[in-house]
């Protein structure tokens, strides 16, 4: 059984409750971090002989091109976190279309690497934007990692696919990678329970995220696929007294017992990275 690790590599002040506290206008105020805390990732991954892929918001990739260039030389495989970091669908279709055509080109000029995958913003993909599909066939992507098949107050993904799985449109077809998610039935209702990563892994008891993990695929929970920030690992990043109680558990909660949480599952599973998932689903559906 093969899962896939992967990194949405942005600084802790790009965060969702980070933002919504203190507001965009002061991130270039603030003291970068990603480049300490995504070393933390590639020592963690690195320790483990694990190869995952890492999702880079192009705005760090500008400032930082040797960051980049670290990753992908440790044999990782680069993909896109768009640009600026605007949730997808707070963005006009031709300002999305730019976003990820900038971010996708900066990170292939960087790297080397055909970047193959794209994530939004907070999972921001939903049914009022799925236009966003369209946009990233268009920008040369082959899969997209947006998909958190759960209910969250921001998307209700309920309903969603929990498998790999291709979605065709007039300008061709986009492989959908969906977020690790355990489904199991309660008193005769069927509930879905994300352990894919951040808040979750951090939050909730560690058994109980490994013991889902053992078992998605006997449930039926897709693939595996989970996730985890370079903030999520830094103990030493700057707390805001703007946020509020819930905000402030969602975003420092947990983050000192992470690295050996992560550590254990690197050790308890076999992974690779996304594309190469991408190729194993692709193979099979030509043998079909
Ligand atoms: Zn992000």
């Amino acid at each position: 059984m093969t899962n896939s690790i992967s990194i949405d590599v942005e600084d802790y002040y790009h965060a969702r409750n980070i933002e919504l506290a203190i507001g965009r206008s002061r991130w270039s105020s603030l003291p970068s971090r990603v480049n300490y805390s995504t070393k933390l990732c590639l020592d963690l991954l690195s320790r483990n002989s694990v190869q995952g892929t890492f999702f880079v918001l192009g705005s760090v990739a500008r400032r930082d091109k040797q960051l980049i260039k670290d990753i992908s030389s440790a044999g990782h495989e680069i993909a896109s976190h768009g640009f600026r970091h605007h949730l997808a669908y707070e963005q006009s279709p031709k300002s999305f279309l730019k976003d990820v055509c900038c971010s996708r080109k900066l990170l292939q000029d960087i790297s080397g690497q055909e970047v193959e995958g794209y994530r939004a913003p907070n999972f921001s993909i939903r049914d009022q934007n799925l236009w966003s599909y369209n946009s990233l066939i268009e920008a040369g992507f082959k899969y997209d990692s947006s998909l958190y098949p759960v209910y969250h107050p921001r998307y209700d993904n309920r309903n969603k696919p929990l498998d790999i799985h291709y979605i065709e449109r007039e300008n061709g077809k986009l492989v959908i990678v969906p977020l690790a998610v355990l489904p199991f039935n309660f008193f005769g209702k069927n509930f879905r329970l994300g352990i894919a990563g951040g808040a979750y892994w951090r939050l909730f008891p560690h058994k109980l995220i490994d013991w889902g993990l053992k078992r998605i695929r006997h449930l039926g929970g897709g693939s595996g696929v989970c996730y985890l920030h370079p903030w999520e690992l830094d103990s030493g990043q700057p707390v805001f007294d703007e946020l509020k109680f819930l905000q402030k558990l969602r975003h420092y909660g947990g983050i000192s017992k992470l690295e050996n949480r992560i550590d254990t599952h690197l050790k308890n599973f076999s992974w690779q990275t996304i594309s190469q998932l991408v190729q194993d689903f692709e193979a099979s559906e030509t043998k079909l």
